[in-house]
């Protein structure tokens, strides 16, 4: 038994007579203050567990709340949009009347979140030469490139293709897929994912080098002039539509002093189709190359082939927000737990016919309701918690888990005091579950506590059936990670109560290919909310049991974040 579980087996001995626990006493706080403190929490939190209902969540309200989020008045809720005007009013109406207080500690429920949008304007043709011959390549259709550079234009004129493979400088694995070779100005061509290999790279499960985030940041930390992520669907767990539809207008980011002209000069996405005929072009074969990426020892592969593209950009600073409620804590005001959503989707696009709103109503506005479900939870708790409570719902996840970043980067309360993050990113809308998926299963000692809810709740966790799509680094829970603090996302269950089975891989399924960043993202007369409810009631459980304990989870030992953490806060 960890320290962690130590801790929660001692609430349990105090407040139920211990029967079959462990004795308390063995632990190094076993005095007798804490304990009668322990014993008073613990009765309530058995308290509030023993019905499985938790006064304030709720299935009508939240639906209510998803419907107005979701609602075509909304347009979608893109950062900068009037959409983010009514989505911040709105939540800073339902957070007022629930009688929580500000977030910020200005006073104010939100913190300014400065962004830049850029558009293209309009999408150009990639033109790719092999000096007899041109291939034309078509915006949207078959590829996907925008700049993040602040400026007005940019242009790529002749800059030669280089197949990086997967695209990983990893030292632990003695694996480096770009050699010696100078690769400033070039054209590089990553694989998506990270290397299929079953001892390293986390065996299927993916680990950062496989994101098109990591592959970005080191095409421009090597000076590249250009920086495209072949798609391919399966692996990448998302059809072409996703990135070819919506997000090919504006771009947003973080206002970065440099005005980001450390990137290179575009980055984007081809189809695999279009990446085969560059290197027919080349006089190469795609599938060939791609099994020799998949080796130790692999070498980058000019193609002798070059790219031409310009791109005209249409800038506008944008200051954007997060929203930001809070719960004080009772006895340990400073020591914060975060529950997090994003409020943001991807807005409008109005070049299409008939339906022109991603409502994102799954995607996120259950999880930004979700917040305010939470928040009514703690408001009507006969007792306030120990430590501190925020609601955080932040911008600009869809652009890039901006919101997030911004937030870790500009920290409101201290990391080193902040004891985790709990994400909502789409809540369950298909009834309940046994079970509950934890995407990164075995990151952190917060699985521990997730277990001591579960087993109260009668229900399991699962870890996520598809680790290698990397949904650990796809939400905001990442941002977190990746600045130290533990962080922590369950994704509905796939076991439904009382539904044959294999019917929550099947809508599992459907809602990525049918629905996911698509304007048909909207509520469902056949939604049923039922195990949303349940899911929210376990966080609730859950972050109760951390903002009422002294207990600072960490992240696992073989955790990519651990050694962050420790730094914060020394053992
Ligand atoms: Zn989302």
């Amino acid at each position: 038994m960890d320290r962690w579980l130590w801790a929660v087996g001692l609430a349990m001995l105090a407040s139920c007579g211990g029967g079959g626990m462990e004795d308390g006493s063995a632990g190094p706080n076993g005095t007798a203050g804490p304990a009668d403190a322990a014993a008073e929490a613990a009765t309530e939190i058995e308290a509030e567990a023993a019905t499985d209902v938790v006064a304030g969540i709720g299935a009508e309200t939240l639906l209510a709340e998803t419907l107005i989020l979701s609602s075509d008045e909304f347009e979608g809720r893109a950062p900068g949009s009037a959409g983010e005007e009514l989505t911040v009013d709105y939540l800073v109406e339902q957070f007022s009347a629930l009688g929580v207080s500000p977030g910020n500690p200005d006073g104010t429920w939100v913190q300014d979140v400065p962004l830049v949008g850029i558009t293209p304007q309009p999408p150009q043709n990639l033109v790719v030469s092999n000096g007899a011959g041109a291939l034309t390549l078509e915006p949207s259709t078959d590829y996907v490139a925008a700049t993040r550079h602040v400026v007005d234009a940019v242009a790529v004129d002749g800059a030669e293709f280089v197949f990086v493979g997967y695209g990983a400088r990893a030292p632990e694995y003695d694996w480096d897929d770009f050699g010696e070779l100078d690769l400033s100005g070039r054209i590089l061509l990553f694989l998506v994912n990270d290397p299929p290999l079953d001892d390293i790279f986390g065996g299927p499960a993916m680990t950062y080098y496989g994101r098109w985030t990591y592959k970005h940041e080191m095409a421009a930390e090597l000076g590249a002039a250009g920086s495209l992520v072949i798609h391919e669907t399966e692996p990448a767990g998302y059809p072409w539509e996703v990135i070819g539809a919506a997000p090919f207008g504006e771009t947003f980011d973080l206002a970065a002093p440099d005005d980001n002209l450390g990137r290179a000069t575009f980055e984007g996405w081809v189809q695999r189709a279009t990446a085969e005929s560059i290197f027919e072009m080349a006089g190469l074969d795609f599938e060939a190359a791609r099994q020799q990426a998949a080796v130790r020892g692999f070498e980058p592969i000019p193609l002798g082939v070059t790219g031409s593209l310009a791109i005209r950009n249409e800038i506008r600073r944008i200051d954007s927000r997060n929203v930001v409620a809070k719960v004080e804590g009772a006895e340990a005001p400073d020591e914060v737990l975060i529950y997090v959503a994003h409020w943001d989707h991807v807005g409008r696009d109005e070049s299409l016919e008939g339906d022109q709103i991603f409502n994102g109503a799954a995607d996120n506005a259950t999880g930004t309701a979700g917040l305010i479900e939470l928040a009514r939870a703690y408001s009507l708790s006969a007792r306030p918690p120990r430590r501190s409570v925020l609601f955080l719902a932040v911008t600009a996840e869809e652009a890039g888990l901006l919101g997030s970043f911004h937030y870790v980067r500009n920290p409101l309360y201290p990391v080193a005091q902040t004891v985790a993050a709990l994400n909502m990113d789409v809540l369950n809308q298909w009834g309940r579950t046994r079970d509950l998926t934890i995407v990164g299963l075995g990151q952190s000692e917060l699985d521990d506590v997730a277990a001591v809810i579960a087993e109260q709740l009668g229900r399991t966790l699962a870890p996520d059936p598809e680790p290698e799509k990397g949904f650990f680094y796809r939400s905001d829970h990442f941002a977190f990670a990746r600045a130290g603090i533990p962080a922590f996302y369950a994704d509905p269950g796939v076991e439904y109560i009382g539904k044959p089975e294999g019917y929550g891989a099947q809508k599992r399924i459907e809602y990525t290919a049918n629905d996911y960043h698509q304007v048909t993202d909207e509520v469902k007369p056949d939604w049923d909310l039922a195990g949303a409810v349940e899911d929210l009631t376990f966080l609730y459980l859950m972050g109760r049991r951390l903002a009422d304990g002294e207990e600072w989870p960490s992240w696992s030992e073989t955790s990519e974040f651990r050694a962050l953490r420790e730094s914060q806060r020394p053992q």
